[in-house]
């Protein structure tokens, strides 16, 4: 590929050694600023006699202790309502944030000043660029802008490399359809969920997005599924378009990887803006390529709530840049975010991920959404799959959609799953982040 394929040729092209160079030159900025302005960091390093001045070498980042969003909910708990974590007064910030919550958790509470503002966007820009994102583009964001970050920075990143941005805030499904072909939108971003949704809407509108819509790139971010291949395919065919899978979380300041136009089935690591690192979850030890593992974060762009070897929770394999053919020298995490470390169950001694039982589901094309509950019964877990197949779906074909699910989750999992089949319409339809796993173990 040319330089002109590539957001920022410089680094995404940069040599290995150069790289790490550059990591360490922003690590030592970064602990330095945060030893020096936020009160929970100095309290962690001066607790394990670390100093700035002690990190020498990249390896010098084992110094540093992990940061945990229990750690951040507690210091907000304690000290209403930004917590001693912050290295900036609110007063200079310009954008507020909170996390989603939706895994449960108390919600946490984000400011940025407007440098890390400017951060977030540029960082987005790798991602919308390398995937082919254009500035004769037409770019629809189709989630509600609330104060989850979600696509604030994907929508600053769009108008930073010059596209037409178009916001669609509050508006129905139906609304949101007629506006991406009123206005021959190019590039659709939201989430996998409305994705599937839209094109569920469309349908009933009697519209073919493939065909109607001028669609052709679907930027997914929020939740798993753009890497789900299953999914993927289940999406690529409904808009006729290429989708990317550009993960990113509401701590570290929103994307920390993006899929390129190769699509080679993973996503480049930011390497320029964050170190990453892959962790044995339970020993914390540092894991190598090909290694599963949780992965930590060090973000260099947020100053406001520096984050630094921060716990994501996610799951993550990581590979050599040699995986993908565009040339960037960038590492890649191979199948995206796999999971979260709290996500997967255990069921009568099986390990069951979410995701893996989505990318089952969504092999059959008649099936509209699902629900996966897992729950007790005389004292022996069980779990079981709801299937609402697609409006107008004929009855008599339940019994074998039912066996022929069952069979395939049997087949991955040697576990016999539940499987009911319920009426189009019974089950919940998301927007932004979708709750599909139900455990009522323990309840
Ligand atoms: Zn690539």
């Amino acid at each position: 590929m040319s330089p002109s394929e590539y957001w920022n040729p410089r680094t995404e092209l940069m040599l290995r050694h150069d790289l790490q160079k550059l990591q360490l030159n922003k690590l030592q900025h970064i602990i330095g600023w945060a030893y020096a302005n936020s009160e929970l960091w100095k309290n962690k390093l001066d607790a394990v006699g670390v100093r700035p001045e002690h990190i020498k070498k990249l390896d010098d980042i084992n110094l540093i202790p992990f940061l945990t969003r229990q750690e951040l909910n507690q210091s907000q708990i304690e000290q209403p309502i930004f917590g001693n974590a912050m290295a900036i007064s609110p007063h200079q910030a310009v954008r507020y944030h909170q996390t989603s919550g939706t895994s449960g958790k108390a919600p946490l509470r984000i400011l940025d000043s407007w440098r890390d503002w400017e951060w977030v966007s540029e960082a987005w820009c790798y991602g919308l660029y390398g995937f082919g994102v254009r500035e004769t583009d037409i770019v629809y964001f189709a989630y509600g802008y609330g104060n989850f970050i979600g696509f604030w920075a994907a929508h600053y990143a769009s108008e930073r490399l010059g596209a037409l941005t178009l916001p669609s805030g509050g508006m129905s499904s139906k609304e949101r359809i007629k506006m991406i072909i009123d206005m021959d939108a190019t590039v659709l971003v939201c989430t996998p969920t409305y994705a599937i949704r839209l094109a569920q809407v469309a349908a009933e509108m009697g519209i073919n997005l493939a065909k109607d819509s001028k669609i052709k790139l679907l930027i997914h971010a929020g939740e798993p599924g753009a890497n789900i291949p299953g999914t993927k395919k289940m999406l690529a065919d409904a808009w006729g378009a290429k989708v990317g899978d550009f993960p990113g979380m509401s701590e570290t300041g929103g994307s920390i990887a993006y899929e390129c136009s190769e699509q080679c089935g993973g996503v480049h690591i930011l390497e320029d803006h964050y170190i990453q690192e892959v962790i044995d979850p339970d020993t914390t030890k540092s894991l190598g390529y090909g290694q599963k593992g949780e992965l930590v974060l060090t973000s260099f762009g947020r100053s406001a709530l520096p984050v630094i070897r921060y716990r994501t929770g996610d799951l993550v394999e990581r590979v050599e840049s040699n995986y993908c053919s565009c040339g960037r020298t960038f590492d890649l995490y191979k199948g995206g975010i796999l999971g979260r470390a709290d996500d997967m169950k255990h069921v009568k001694g099986v390990n069951i991920f979410p995701s893996a039982v989505e990318s089952i589901i969504r092999e059959f094309k008649k099936v509209n959404e699902f629900q996966i509950i897992i729950y007790t019964e005389r004292d022996i877990d069980q779990i079981k799959v709801k299937i609402e197949p697609l409006p107008g779906y004929d009855r008599s074909g339940y019994q074998h959609l039912q066996v022929a699910i069952l069979e395939q989750l049997y087949e991955a999992h040697h576990l016999t799953f539940g499987v009911e089949i319920v009426d189009p319409g019974t089950l919940p339809q998301y927007e932004l982040k979708s709750r599909r796993l139900q455990d009522l173990r323990n309840k």
